[in-house]
C-alpha cells in the first residue's frame, strides 16, 4: 500500500518475487547470446546482434512522455513513464521502455533516483541508483582522461622547445591558450566547492606539478561525453564524435580537440561496453531498458537513441522519457534526438498533477520543512484553472512539433472531482486527450485508461517536423526556441556569447549543429521563480559552449550552472546499510 510504505520498501518487497533478466529477456524476445547478464536481475544488451537481426523488422509506436514546468510539488514523470508501460501491459500490448540512468548527485542530494514510486517502480532499485553497470564510471574516465591530456600537454608544451617537444611527444605544439580551456572535469555528485577551481598550484616554471591554471568541475551527466552515449549509432559514430570534442584553444583562436590531443581512441575504448543499453523491470515484470542520463537543464535530457532502436524493433508501444518540462526535455527530444536518429514519435505524453497545477496557478509555493499550504489540501478550481495556462502551453509546443499530445493526470488522493473535470475541459478545448490515472496508487491497473488513451493516440495521423533547419543561423534558431516555446519576446546576449556566436557562424561546419539550450526547469523563462507562463520577458543567453563531438551548440542561458550544489538537508544522510546482510536501506 503506497499510502502506508516508502518508494524504497515497496521496491524491496516487490524484488523478493521479481523475474530474472533471463525471463524478461525472452518476455522482450532477445536471443540468448544478445543478453550479457549482470548478476540475476539486470543484463546489458549486445545492441549490435539485435539491431542486426531486426533490420527489416517495422518499428513500434513511439511514445515519449514530458511534463509541464516542475514544481515543488513533483509530478512524477517517471512515475507515469513506469505507470504508462504496466497500463499497457495490463492492455495486453508487448510494450518496453527506455529511462535515463540516475546520477549520484540527485540521488545523494534530494530528488532521489527517479525510479518512478508508488505502485509504479522499476526494479531492482538499490543497483539502479548506486553505479548501476557502471556506464557513468565509464564516462567519468572516458571524459577525465581528456583533461589528463590537456593538462600534461600545457606541462610539456612549457617544459620543452619545440624541437624537444616533437622529439619525445611525437607532436608538434599546440599553443593552447590556457586562458581559453572549454572543458572542466567531472564527477557523478552535486559538489558546489569543486564550480572553480586552481589546478596545478607547485607547477609554476619548470616544474613538474602541472601547469598553474583555473579549472573547474561539471556534474558527469553535463558531459559531452554523457551527451554523446546519448546520441551515438553505433560504435563507428562513437569513436568519430569522441574525437571532435573541443577542449580548449590555441592562442590564435582554433579549436584543440581530443582528436589533437591523441586521446579521443583511448576515451573511447573507455566507453565501448557502456555503449550496450541495461536492460531490468517494472513492478509488474515489463522491460526497461536504461541508458545515457543526461539532464535536461544542462544537457540533452534523453536516454540514447541506440535504446529507442532496440526498444522499437523489439516491443509494439516503445515509451521514452524525456527530462524535466516540456520547454527542454521534450524541446531536445523533438529538434536534437529526434533529428539525429531519423526516428518520429506517434505522440507525446504531457504529465500534470492538480496540486503542481495550483502552484503554477498562484498557489503559495510549499516550503520545505513547513506545513504543505491549505491551497493543496481542499478544493480550489480557481488556482487549478489558472495553472492550466502552463500546461496549455506545453500542449501547443507538442502539437507544433506535429504529433498528438495525450495529458495524464497523476491522480493525488486529494484531487477533486471538479478540479479534474476542469482540466479536461481546457485541454480538450485545446485539442489534447486526456487521461485520469491511478498508476502510483494501483499499478497497471490504475493505467487502464491512460493506455488506451495513449494507444488511441498513436492512430492519429501524425505530421512531425521540427521546429526549425540546421542552416537556419544560429541567432535566429535560439530567437526560434526562446519565443516559440518559451515564450519569450526576444533574446539578449553578453558580448562572451555574441563573440562566441560570431565565432561558430563563421565556420559552415560548426554553424550547422543543433542548438542544446541550458536553462532553468523550474520556469518556463530564465527565471526559475515564475511559475505560470510568465509574460513581458527576454531570455539571457550569457555565454556559449561547442560541444563539437556530440554535435550541439550550447547557449548558456541566465545563472544556471553545470555542476548543481548539496543542499543542508541532503537524501545521503538517510542512507545506510545493514551490516549483517548488505542490504542498503534509504535509496529512493
Ligand atoms: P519526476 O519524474 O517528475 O521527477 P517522479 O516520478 O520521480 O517525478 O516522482 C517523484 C516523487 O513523487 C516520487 O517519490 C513518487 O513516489 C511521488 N509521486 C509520484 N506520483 C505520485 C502520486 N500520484 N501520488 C503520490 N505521490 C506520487
Amino acid at each position: 500500500d503506497p499510502t502506508k510504505h516508502q518508494d524504497w520498501e515497496i521496491a524491496e518487497d516487490a524484488e523478493k518475487t521479481m523475474k530474472t533478466i533471463y525471463e524478461i529477456g525472452e518476455q522482450l524476445g532477445l536471443t540468448k547470446d544478445e543478453l550479457l547478464p549482470h548478476g540475476h536481475y539486470i543484463a546489458k544488451i549486445d545492441f549490435r546482434k539485435v539491431l542486426e537481426r531486426l533490420k527489416d523488422k517495422p518499428n513500434g509506436k513511439y511514445i515519449d512522455v514530458t511534463a509541464i514546468t516542475p514544481t515543488p510539488l513533483g509530478e512524477g514523470k517517471s512515475t507515469s513513464s513506469m505507470g504508462l508501460v504496466q497500463g499497457l501491459g495490463k492492455i495486453g500490448k508487448k510494450v518496453c521502455a527506455a529511462i535515463r540512468q540516475p546520477s549520484g548527485g540527485p540521488t545523494m542530494n534530494i530528488k532521489g533516483s527517479a525510479a518512478g514510486g508508488g505502485l509504479a517502480q522499476c526494479i531492482p532499485l538499490t543497483p539502479f541508483s548506486l553505479g548501476f553497470t557502471g556506464d557513468i564510471n565509464a564516462i567519468m574516465n572516458a571524459h577525465n582522461l581528456a583533461m589528463v591530456a590537456l593538462t600534461s600537454r600545457l606541462q610539456h608544451e612549457r617544459n620543452y622547445n619545440d624541437e624537444q617537444l616533437e622529439r619525445l611527444s611525437g607532436m608538434k605544439r599546440l599553443d593552447i591558450d590556457p586562458t581559453n580551456v572549454e572543458m572542466g572535469f567531472i564527477m557523478d555528485f552535486c559538489c558546489q566547492a569543486l564550480r572553480n577551481i586552481i589546478i596545478g598550484i607547485d607547477g609554476v616554471n619548470g616544474k613538474s606539478d602541472g601547469f598553474m591554471m583555473k579549472s573547474k568541475f561539471g556534474i558527469a551527466v553535463s558531459s559531452e561525453v554523457m551527451a554523446i552515449l546519448s546520441l551515438a549509432t553505433d560504435l563507428k559514430d562513437m569513436r568519430e564524435r569522441m574525437g571532435k570534442i573541443v577542449v580548449a584553444y590555441s592562442k590564435t583562436g582554433k579549436p584543440v580537440t581530443t582528436e589533437d590531443l591523441g586521446v579521443a581512441g583511448a576515451m573511447t575504448a573507455w566507453m565501448v561496453e557502456a555503449l550496450n543499453p541495461s536492460l531490468m523491470q517494472t513492478l509488474e515484470g515489463q522491460p526497461v531498458i536504461v541508458h545515457a542520463g543526461p539532464f535536461a537543464n544542462i544537457a540533452i535530457g534523453q536516454s540514447s537513441i541506440i535504446a529507442d532502436r532496440i526498444g522499437l524493433k523489439l516491443a509494439d508501444y516503445h515509451v521514452t522519457e524525456s527530462g524535466f518540462g516540456a520547454d527542454i526535455g521534450f524541446e531536445k527530444f523533438w529538434n536534437l534526438k529526434c533529428r539525429y536518429s531519423g526516428l518520429k514519435p506517434d505522440c507525446a505524453v504531457v504529465v500534470a498533477t492538480i496540486r503542481a497545477l495550483k502552484c503554477h496557478g498562484g498557489a503559495p509555493v510549499p516550503v520545505p520543512g513547513k506545513a504543505m499550504p491549505v491551497e493543496y489540501k481542499e478544493e480550489n478550481v480557481e488556482w487549478v484553472a489558472k495553472g492550466c495556462a502552463n500546461l496549455l502551453h506545453h500542449i501547443r509546443n507538442v502539437r507544433k512539433a506535429g504529433i498528438a499530445p495525450v495529458v495524464c493526470i497523476n491522480a493525488f488522493y486529494t484531487d477533486t472531482d471538479a478540479e479534474i473535470a476542469k482540466v479536461r475541459e481546457l485541454c480538450e478545448a485545446e485539442g489534447a486527450r486526456v487521461a485520469l490515472s491511478r498508476h502510483w496508487e494501483k499499478g497497471g491497473d490504475g493505467a487502464i485508461e491512460f493506455a488506451k488513451t495513449v494507444v488511441e493516440a498513436c492512430e492519429d495521423k501524425s505530421d512531425f517536423k521540427f521546429l526549425y533547419d540546421l542552416d537556419m543561423p544560429i541567432k535566429e534558431r535560439i530567437e526560434l526556441i526562446a519565443k516559440e516555446v518559451y515564450g519569450a519576446d526576444g533574446v539578449d546576449y553578453s558580448p562572451a556569447a555574441n563573440k562566441s556566436i560570431e565565432r561558430l557562424q563563421a565556420d559552415p561546419e560548426l554553424a550547422k549543429m543543433g542548438i542544446c539550450m541550458v536553462k532553468t526547469h523550474l520556469s518556463l523563462s530564465d527565471n526559475p521563480s515564475l511559475k505560470g507562463v510568465p509574460q513581458n520577458w527576454r531570455l539571457t543567453i550569457r555565454e556559449v559552449l561547442t560541444y563539437g563531438g556530440a554535435g550541439f551548440i550550447v547557449p548558456v542561458a541566465g545563472a544556471i550552472s553545470l555542476m548543481p550544489g548539496t543542499s543542508s538537508n541532503p537524501a545521503f544522510k538517510r542512507v545506510d546499510v545493514d551490516v549483517e546482510t548488505g542490504k542498503v536501506k534509504g535509496v529512493f
